[in-house]
């Protein structure tokens, strides 16, 4: 079956099924594999985010308990400050400082200026110079300087800064101001950062009276405002405190103005190649007025530390299992070819011994011509024809003659060599494939000759050239050499007209020829009006 379909088409489309179902699994599984691993990156930053944003709550609530400090009017002096502001310091250590600002109109600022301040150096409303280093302010209308500061030391530098001399403090300073709601500044640069850490800072606006209603009214009320101050960086690292986060860059950004984002934090690269075709953004909820966003991209290792053999095992065993499907088929289609080969080789042997058999089983085993059995069958066959055709059959009885003397005298070997060369003469007077020449029994020969015109001459010829060939025989009364006797008979059958007539009358006629003297031929017709009256209709 399988030799039938082509052995090479069949393993170029198995292979090729195999290669490609293979190579689509695998595909299929590396790229299922992929899209979880970027779920599992978006779960870490989301978690990340969240974790960021509850830190910068949690350090933004804290500058609320300060806040109750100055309530009902009552502004604290530096110690109670100190001492509220060193327990939340102490509790928060993404807060760098903490500090009080007040509002100070001009007339007041030399009342501010002269009181000393416990044993600190002299209070002084200053402001940074273009040039970076710090100067007295000029005379304004209001001050808003920093007055407290906890920690003191590391602070020095913001101590009498006032914030409204810098725009973006300003700002944020009128809105929280006007709002009444603690809002937080953008990325700024400290006044007391000495390295290249961003910050911000964010207020909380103090008036004299609680629950204010209108701009105008919290604008007259204002007392000033308690603040914090943040390195971003120092957030940042207290939120993944507990996570950390690994092969994942991270850069924190504040979108509060869309056309004017600033990057508040990078995370550091750790020397690992970033994935740059996967960002992923994730926004913080808006707080205090400043909405961040983290915009991560895993690393290459991200990804390679996540994945597995599977897609590459899955790829592997297909793929053996096709090559293998494919010499199983190989072995087959190469098994069926040789069982084939063999079916038909012992075929043809079978074929080739049946020849021989029906050789056999056909001939004479003396004389190697046609034997009895098979000149009966011929003999019926040619008849029927004969008897279909209205053609005529001639039958021809050749006897040897004295053949028994032949047989007493020179043995019965050299007689079976007389009959086979005998045989082998008369077979070769005939050359039509239509005739048959047969051993009719013991010294006996017969022939068939369907619709021959003259059979009695080729009786003669038969005759003439037996006693032609001088086989020597002595012993013959009525020649020295093998001669033999001819009777003969031909028909054209009628129906009802039975076939032995023909042999009988051959015999008969054969007879005659004895009794004539031997070594001659001689012919008896049938009278076939004897049998008119078989035919039909
Ligand atoms: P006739 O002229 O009247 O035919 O005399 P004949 O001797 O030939 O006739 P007969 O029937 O008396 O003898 C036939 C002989 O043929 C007898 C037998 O010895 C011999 N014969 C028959 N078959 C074979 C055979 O297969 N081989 C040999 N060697 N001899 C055979
Ligand atoms: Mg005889
Ligand atoms: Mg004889």
């Amino acid at each position: 079956m399988l030799h039938k379909l082509h052995t090479p088409t069949v393993l170029a489309t198995v292979l090729f099924f195999g290669l490609f179902i293979s190579i689509s699994s695998g595909y299929l599984l590396y790229n299922m594999e992929g899209e979880k691993i970027i779920r599992e990156f978006h779960k870490e930053v989301d978690e990340h985010a969240a974790s960021l944003h509850r830190e910068t709550i949690v350090n933004f609530e804290a500058l609320r308990s300060l806040a109750i400090l100055f309530s009902d009017s009552k502004t604290p002096d530096w110690n109670n400050f100190s001492l509220e502001a060193k327990s939340i310091l102490s509790r928060h250590n993404g807060i760098q400082a903490l500090e009080w600002v007040p509002l100070i109109t001009h007339d007041q600022r030399n009342a501010f200026e002269s009181k000393p301040l416990l044993n600190l150096p002299k209070f002084e409303i200053i402001e940074r110079q273009k040039q970076g280093s710090m100067m007295i302010a000029p005379v304004k209308e209001v001050y808003f300087p920093v007055y407290f500061v906890e920690p003191y030391i590391g602070n020095e530098l913001a101590y009498g800064f006032d914030l409204a001399s810098n725009t973006t403090r300003y700002q944020t300073i009128i809105s929280a101001r006007n709002s009444g709601l603690p809002t937080a500044t953008g990325s700024i640069t400290l006044v007391q950062e000495k390295g290249d850490q961003k910050g911000f800072l964010a207020f909380i606006p103090i008036y004299k009276i609680r629950g204010l209603s209108t701009e105008e009214r919290r604008k007259s009320n204002l007392l000033g405002f308690v603040l914090a101050v943040f390195r971003i960086g120092d957030i940042y690292l207290n939120s993944i405190k507990h996570k950390v986060i690994r092969n994942i860059k991270i850069t924190l950004l504040d979108e509060t103005h869309p056309l004017d984002e600033t990057i508040l934090h990078n995370t550091p690269n750790q020397g690992f190649e970033i994935n740059n075709e996967i960002i992923y953004s994730k926004k913080l909820p808006l707080l205090w007025g400043r909405q961040w966003s983290i915009v991560a991209s895993p690393t290459k290792e991200f990804f390679t530390n996540r994945r597995n053999v599977l897609p590459l095992a899955v790829f592997i065993s297909i793929l053996v299992f096709t090559i293998y499907i494919s010499f199983y088929i190989n072995f087959i289609s190469k098994r069926a070819t040789a069982v084939q080969k063999i079916v038909i080789e012992q075929n043809q042997e079978i074929n080739e011994t049946n020849k021989k058999l029906k050789l056999l089983s056909r001939s004479d085993g003396l004389t190697g011509i046609a034997n009895r059995r098979y000149m009966d069958d011929f003999f019926e066959h040619e008849w029927l024809l004969a008897l279909r055709n209205q053609t005529s059959i001639s039958f021809i009885l050749i006897d040897i003659d004295f053949f028994k003397l032949y047989n007493d005298n020179y043995g019965h070997p050299q007689g079976d060599d007389c009959l086979k060369r005998v045989a082998k003469q008369l077979q070769s007077i005939l050359h039509r494939p239509c005739d048959l020449v047969a051993r009719y029994g013991g010294e006996e020969f017969s022939l068939i000759l369907p619709q021959t015109t003259n059979p009695i001459k080729i009786a003669e010829n038969c005759r003439a050239s037996i006693e032609n060939m001088n086989i020597a025989h002595e012993y013959s009364k009525n020649s020295q050499v093998i001669t033999i006797s001819i009777g003969i008979c031909t028909v054209i059958p009628k129906i009802g007209t039975p076939s032995r007539l023909l042999i009988e009358t051959a015999d008969k006629a054969l007879y005659i020829a004895k009794n004539k003297g031997r070594n001659r031929v001689e012919e008896i017709s049938i009278d076939m009006s004897d049998f008119n009256f078989h035919k039909r209709g």
